[in-house]
Order: structure tokens, then C-alpha cells, then sequence
């Protein structure tokens, strides 16, 4: 088919959203590591998560060897409502920046929580719904998690107890206002309500808090409260399982039009979005069928991939999750507060990790006046106000493409466009009056978080 006949708007039908989630671990030679009891430091048995997680999402979790899960109809007619989302050639974009460079981006923003995690929040609320459980807790960072889980929770008739990280609890006290409009009870963190947060907030009073210890918190009320149970937006297995229904559209898409990407980006906080976008397109290269460039982008302030150490860690400040064999900064670490963009967790999907250590993916770490820079130059063109995380993703796809200026070649590149930054305003004014700042930790810093990663046989970094 002629280039000139490829649409803005690739859409799929209804009828074409997947009916399967595709596992990557599957095709996954080296698998990623277990995640370990931190008292015994032995793998997890299904039976000690279960006063943390769900059953069944605990069985997807360890489940490491089968390729195709069934998405159940209940979940698909929620994913009606807002998918297939579309799939845009960004010919604008392109324009603006004479690159021959053919630019995709899979747009995730088009529901209410404003990102790609109402894509997980659904399943997670259908299988405690399932489950018989009365409610879930969480924590949330930026709001969009806590958005997805409290629209999900409103589906299914549960109770939903939301830990939001301090420092955006009062930079976005609209957000918290959406999550009630879903029925959510949502708590700044560090909160008095748990014994962590009191503890917390004893050693560091005035903390603007932090991912890991606001999922100290929501582990904590899941675990002393009956019919409760702690789910999380990011960073698990299951969560990557989930988000592949974006990658399988994308390819689905593509494939309509025998097109194949050269390179495909996308942001990395803990890697829901990233592992979802790619996991199709990483098992035709774990299977040797085909080969991409694959790039992670994250924030030079939080760079867990590209200074971060490979080894077990703890998920949470409070160190009562399990520990992860990850790329991570140590759960005591604390990005700065002038750090407005969102991937603030300190560590990373176990698959990504184990991905990226065995040299099948790429990673680079991008500082954030040029993220928002990237941001307007896509706002002004493609009309999307993007997320500050989605726009990690869209600096290195113009960075690609302006490559491609200079050397002449009309490569292809997919990018995920995670969501909207309606909710983001302050940060873009602080860019607006030159407010923002490049924070970039120093490895002193860095240092400190990494001297908290539990030492032990095995895991010496
Ligand atoms: C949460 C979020 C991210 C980062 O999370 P991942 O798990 O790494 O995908 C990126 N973009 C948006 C819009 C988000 O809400």
C-alpha cells in the first residue's frame, strides 16, 4: 500500500480488541528473577501473597511459562467503552521537523483517568470483585493510577482506600477530587492512620512523601483490614500482562498496513506502559523472528535503568513488600521536589530488568526543561497537551527523528503516548515562567539510597 494512503487515525473495531493478553515471560530465555520473602529471603508461595494480593492475579504474577491468557468478557466490555484506542501517524509532527523519520504513537489518553493504567485498574478490580473481597487499597503518585483504580472500583462495587503521595496530594488537589467523584477515600502519605507512616514521619517530618512509602501504607490497611487486599499500578508481572493489550493493538494496527517499526520508545516509571507497548513486538525478537531497537526513557532525576544497581531490593520505604530483582535506587531513595514529571518509583519491572540486563533493550535518561520542550514542539503540532511521563517518550522519539534528518533515513518509529496532562498545569507553568529546573543527583546522592539494598548471599552490589 502507498505511504500517502496510510490514515492520521489507524483505528481498529470493537470486535478487534484482543481477546488474549500476551505473557512475555513466556518467550523469555532467562526468566526474571522470583520475588523473595524477605524474612526468609526463599521464593514467595502463593499462599503467603495471598493476605496481600488477589488469588488470581497472584497466579498470573508467578505465572512464567504460559504465553496467551484469556481476558474475560467482563473486563472486555469495559474495555469497550474507551478501546481500541487509536493508533496516529503524527504526519504533523513530522512536518514540523522535516524529518523523513515516519513517526507512530499509540495514544492512551482517551479516558477519563487521563492514562494507559484504567487498562490494568479493570482487571485488578474484576478479580478481587471476583474474589468476593468488599474493597482495595493502593497508593498513587501523579493521580492517574488512583483515577483508573477508583473509576474501576465504581465498575465493580468496591470499596477503594487511596494513599497519594504528599507532595502531589497538594499540587493536584483536583485529581484527589476526580477519585472521589468514583466513591474513593483518598489520604496524603505519610499518613498517622498506619504504623509505617507514623514512623516515617518521625524520622522525616516535613517529608513531601514518596511511591514507596505510600505502598507501605496501602499494604499495611490491606493486611489489618478484613475482606482487603493491596493492588498496585505498575511495576508487577501481572501489570505488564494486562498493559499488553496496548502492544497487541499497535501491532494489530500496524500490521493492517504492512507496517513494521525500525525503533519503539516508550517511558519507563515502573514499566507497565513500556512492557504492554512492546511485549509483542519483544517476543518476535526473543523468538528470533524479528529485531527492533527497543529504548526505555527516564528521568534524569530518577534514573533507575541507566544508574541504577541490577539486584534484589525492596519495593516500599517500609520494607515490608517483597523483595524484587530489579534495576533500582534503593526504596529509601527520594526524588527531588522540583522533579514535576511523574516516573518517580525507584525501581523497575522485574521482566524489563532482566530484559535490559541481557542487552535486549536500550535505555536513556532524558532532563526535564527538555521533556517539556519536546512536549510543546507536540502539543503545537500533533494538538495533544501530552502527560510530562508520556513526554519522556516523545523528547526521544524527536531526538530519533531529527537522527534521521541528518543522515537521510526514513526509519519508523512507535512511541506510547500514555495520557494527558490536564492535571499537570503547575509544572507546566514553572516551564512557562523558567521556574524549572534540571536536577541531575549527584552520585553521592545516589549513594544513599543504594546503601539501603539489603546485602546478602547472592545479592552483593
Ligand atoms: C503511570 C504513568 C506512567 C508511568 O508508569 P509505567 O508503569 O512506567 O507505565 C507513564 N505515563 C502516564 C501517563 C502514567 O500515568
Amino acid at each position: 500500500m502507498s505511504e500517502n494512503k496510510i490514515p492520521y487515525r489507524i483505528y481498529l473495531e470493537e470486535n478487534e480488541i484482543p481477546k488474549q493478553w500476551y505473557n512475555v515471560r513466556a518467550d523469555m530465555k532467562n526468566k526474571p528473577a522470583p520475588l523473595l520473602n524477605p524474612g526468609t529471603l526463599e521464593p514467595f508461595k502463593p499462599e503467603e501473597l495471598s493476605p496481600i494480593f488477589c488469588d488470581e492475579l497472584i497466579a498470573q504474577e508467578l505465572d512464567d511459562t504460559t504465553p496467551y491468557i484469556d481476558i474475560p468478557e467482563e473486563i472486555r466490555e469495559y474495555y469497550k467503552t474507551y478501546r481500541p484506542a487509536p493508533l496516529m501517524r503524527a504526519y504533523h509532527l513530522e512536518k514540523a521537523l522535516g524529518t523523513p523519520a515516519k513517526i507512530y504513537y499509540k495514544f492512551e489518553g482517551n479516558n477519563t483517568s487521563g492514562s494507559h493504567k484504567l487498562n490494568s485498574a479493570i482487571a485488578q478490580a474484576y478479580y478481587a470483585k471476583k474474589q468476593g473481597l468488599k474493597g482495595v487499597t493502593t497508593e498513587t503518585g501523579a493521580g492517574q493510577w488512583g483515577t483508573a483504580l477508583s473509576m474501576a472500583c465504581a465498575y465493580f462495587g468496591l470499596d477503594c482506600k487511596v494513599y497519594m503521595v504528599k507532595v502531589s496530594y497538594e499540587q493536584k488537589p483536583f485529581r484527589r477530587e476526580v477519585m472521589r467523584v468514583y466513591g474513593a477515600n483518598v489520604t496524603p502519605s505519610p499518613s498517622m492512620d498506619t504504623e509505617v507512616g507514623r514512623k516515617i514521619l518521625e524520622a522525616h517530618p516535613g517529608t513531601t512523601g514518596s511511591l514507596g512509602c505510600a505502598i507501605s501504607e496501602a499494604v499495611e490497611v490491606a493486611t489489618k483490614n478484613d475482606g482487603y487486599r493491596y493492588v498496585l499500578g505498575s511495576v508487577l508481572n501481572q501489570v505488564l500482562l494486562h498493559q499488553s493489550v496496548i502492544g497487541l493493538e499497535a501491532k494489530a494496527a500496524l500490521d493492517k498496513y504492512g507496517i513494521t517499526p525500525d525503533i519503539i520508545i516508550g517511558c519507563a516509571g515502573g514499566g507497565s506502559n513500556l512492557g504492554g507497548l512492546i511485549s509483542p513486538f519483544m517476543g518476535e525478537k526473543l523468538r528470533g523472528e524479528k529485531d527492533y531497537r527497543i529504548i526505555a526513557v527516564e528521568p534524569a532525576s530518577c534514573p533507575s535503568f541507566t544508574r541504577g544497581k541490577f539486584a534484589y531490593d525492596f519495593c516500599d520505604t517500609g520494607m515490608i513488600c517483597p523483595l524484587a530483582k530489579m534495576y533500582t535506587l534503593g526504596s529509601g531513595f527520594i526524588p527531588s521536589p522540583n522533579h514535576a514529571g511523574g516516573l518517580r518509583f525507584h525501581g523497575m519491572s522485574t521482566v524489563l530488568s532482566q530484559l535490559y540486563h541481557d542487552g535486549f533493550m536500550e535505555a536513556v535518561a532524558v532532563e526535564q526543561t527538555s521533556v517539556f520542550d519536546a512536549a510543546e514542539t507536540f502539543a503545537r503540532t500533533e494538538g495533544i497537551l501530552p502527560a510530562p511521563e508520556s513526554s519522556h517518550a516523545i523528547r526521544v522519539a524527536i531526538d530519533e527523528a531529527l537522527k534521521c534528518k541528518e543522515t537521510g533515513e526514513e526509519k519508523t518509529i512507535l512511541f506510547g503516548l500514555t495520557g494527558t496532562g490536564y492535571f499537570d498545569m503547575y509544572a507546566y507553568e514553572a516551564f512557562h515562567d523558567g521556574r524549572m529546573s534540571d536536577y541531575i543527583p549527584t552520585d553521592e546522592d545516589l549513594q544513599l539510597g543504594f546503601n539501603g539494598i539489603p546485602i546478602f548471599p547472592g545479592n552483593e552490589i
